[in-house]
């Protein structure tokens, strides 16, 4: 399948997808507001969507905060805003197609069993998947992709960075990766790369902690033929403690940082501020 990668380079469509499991803070805002600005720099479009699969952790609350503060930021998306929870069709979709290419099974380890399988090598995400029940012809559980097997459709990979450079994908990063979690029908990884070519977006802009993320994300969207956007993983931003802030550190967040009286203005200048220490300059 080794085919020159159709990267979605035009028109510019940026998106900030937040999952709906508490408030935004400073570091979201940062990641939201490098999306928008690099959109209006370029004459493109910014877009929001509520990464909401995880219907036991996300809040229709959360999204409204999210929301309301995105709007006090001055932030107003390019289009409306989708939620994963209503894509379920889509997700289906995708994994009968990894389905049919005979490359995903059924797993029915749970954590324990991944995390006591000794010789597990570790990824990033935590011990890399064994492969137990890869054979097994299960029916049901979790599913995942054999990385492997499509690695070797897929051939050679490649990302794309937001100023052209492009460097190899190793696409057994995330080893045997979930593709659809036991009775959700999809993962984050799957939902990710079909919205992502569904909404046209063309320069993915998220945290370097997702930086490993896309070599999973590559592999899949070579597999299912979607086009290959472009990636741009910007720093973390750090709290007084020099840990990256988390949705637990709530002084961080837009709403206690509104409550403390801080104006809009005052806090678009302080991530304009990060953005330029980051190196990024929009004309
Ligand atoms: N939903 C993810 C998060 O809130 C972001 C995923 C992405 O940008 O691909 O961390």
């Amino acid at each position: 399948m080794t085919t020159p990668d159709m990267v979605a380079d035009f028109p510019l469509v940026t998106r900030f997808a937040p999952s709906p499991t508490g408030l935004l803070h400073l570091g979201h805002a940062l990641s939201a507001m490098l999306g928008w600005r690099l959109a209006r720099a370029g004459g493109g479009r910014w877009l929001v969507r509520m990464e909401d699969i995880d219907t036991a952790r996300c809040r229709p609350e959360h999204e409204a905060a999210i929301l309301e503060d995105l709007a006090w930021l001055g932030l107003a998306p390019d289009g409306p805003v989708w939620r994963q929870s209503e894509r379920a069709e889509a997700y289906g979709a995708a994994l009968d197609k990894l389905r049919a290419l005979g490359l995903i099974y059924a797993c029915q380890c749970t954590r324990g069993d991944i995390a006591a399988a000794a010789a597990a090598p570790h990824g990033p995400e935590g011990p890399l998947y064994p492969g137990t029940c890869r054979s097994l012809g299960l029916v049901e559980g979790a599913w995942r992709i054999d990385a492997a097997r499509a690695a070797a459709i897929a051939g050679p990979l490649f990302r794309h960075d937001r100023t052209g450079s492009t460097r190899g994908v190793d696409p057994l990063a995330l080893g045997d990766f979930v593709v659809a979690r036991r009775g959700l029908g999809t993962s984050y990884h799957l939902a990710v790369v079909v919205d992502d070519a569904a909404q046209g977006v063309s320069l993915v802009v998220r945290g370097e902690d997702l930086d490993e993320a896309t070599h999973a994300q590559r592999l899949l969207q070579a597999v299912l033929g979607l086009p290959a956007p472009r990636y741009l993983h910007h720093p973390l931003l750090c709290g007084a403690d020099g840990k990256r802030l988390a949705k637990r550190d709530a002084s961080a967040s837009l709403a206690a940082l509104r409550a403390a009286g801080m104006t809009a203005e005052a806090c678009r200048a302080q991530l304009d501020e990060s953005l330029v220490a980051y190196g990024f300059r929009f004309s």
